[in-house]
């Protein structure tokens, strides 16, 4: 079998002053520009220490509660493990510090996942979906007080967070993307419908970064909002069966007359099809 090295060896190795294009263009055209992902990037020792500390006491948990194995067998979302994670602080590592999170680096988060990874993919694909893709669009492109309002919560996981963007007939297409968000002058909301589909956390989230159509100065454009549970009109379908990833949950999200207020919207209006793939490149 070929190992990772001889695999990443057989590309055509290139140096990024000679890229054709971006990076993900030249990996598509099987050119690996090397010197950009080789060395693993390196972090400066107070960081590498910080990481150290966070991968030994989250080695130190796994050896005792985390059976990746028996969680999916059961094929159920592992609440208590997801519990102690809320206790090690383990879903906010990667929020910023003001808010109440570890502040961890891409890296080092890269990292732990890569030890999580190792011992249970539906705790990797639960943390992902929280921290890699769910809370990204607040972190990212929330206002100060979008920011003040979530992110503690989000910091000790909860709520937990989900990324809304596939659709029925919206995966890798994911620009056709149907669900609406039509303005409600008179109410002072977004008014959203839409059904969302292969949802990770969405059994458990209860704060979904949702990407749907709105009309922006008579221009059809996709906009970002935030979408809580408790919102009248959200709800979520059954769970979706898998192979390996049984402890992770994954859903349909409905969405149906959801008021939307206004502060939910995120960053610019019409700018949602960037920032969902700015959230998925990273
Ligand atoms: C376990 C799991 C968790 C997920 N979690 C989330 C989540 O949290 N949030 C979220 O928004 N989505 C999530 N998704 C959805 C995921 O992003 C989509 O499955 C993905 O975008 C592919 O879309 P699709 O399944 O509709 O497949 P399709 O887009 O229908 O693709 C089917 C096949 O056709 C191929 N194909 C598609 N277009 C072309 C083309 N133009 N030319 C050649 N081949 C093509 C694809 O490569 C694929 O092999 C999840 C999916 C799974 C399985």
């Amino acid at each position: 079998m070929p190992t990772p090295t001889s695999a990443v060896k057989s590309k055509p190795v290139v140096r990024s002053a000679e890229l054709p294009g971006s990076f993900m263009k030249s990996l598509f055209a099987g050119a690996l520009p090397a010197d950009v992902v080789f060395p693993y990037p390196r972090q400066d020792a107070e960081a590498r220490e910080t990481l150290d500390l966070v991968l030994e006491s989250f080695r130190s948990w796994a050896r005792e509660r985390l059976d990746g194995g028996a969680i999916d067998r059961a094929a159920a979302f592992p609440e208590a493990q997801v519990r102690d994670l809320k206790e090690l602080g383990i879903l906010g590592l990667t929020i910023p510090e003001e808010y109440g999170g570890g502040g961890l680096s891409i890296t080092a988060y890269c990292r732990l996942m890569e030890e999580i990874g190792h011992h249970c993919a539906a705790i990797a694909t639960i943390v992902g979906a929280h921290l890699g893709i769910g809370s990204k669009g607040i972190v990212h492109y929330g206002s100060a007080a979008q920011k003040k309002r979530w992110l503690p919560g989000v910091a000790k996981g909860d709520p937990l967070c989900a990324y809304a963007l596939t659709e029925a007939g919206s995966g890798s297409d994911a620009a056709s993307l149907k669900t609406r968000a039509v303005w409600d002058e008179t109410r002072q909301v977004w008014m959203m419908n839409g059904n969302k589909r292969f949802i990770t956390n969405g059994g458990h989230a209860g704060l979904f970064t949702v990407f749907a159509r709105t009309e922006i100065r008579g221009e059809d454009k996709i906009s970002a909002f935030v979408v809580t549970r408790d919102l009248p009109g959200v709800s979520t379908g059954k769970e979706e069966d898998k192979l390996g990833l049984k402890g992770s949950s994954t859903t349909d999200l409905y969405l149906e007359n959801v008021p939307v207020p206004k502060d939910n919207l995120l960053g610019e209006p019409g700018r949602g099809f960037k920032y969902a793939m700015e959230i998925l490149n990273e």
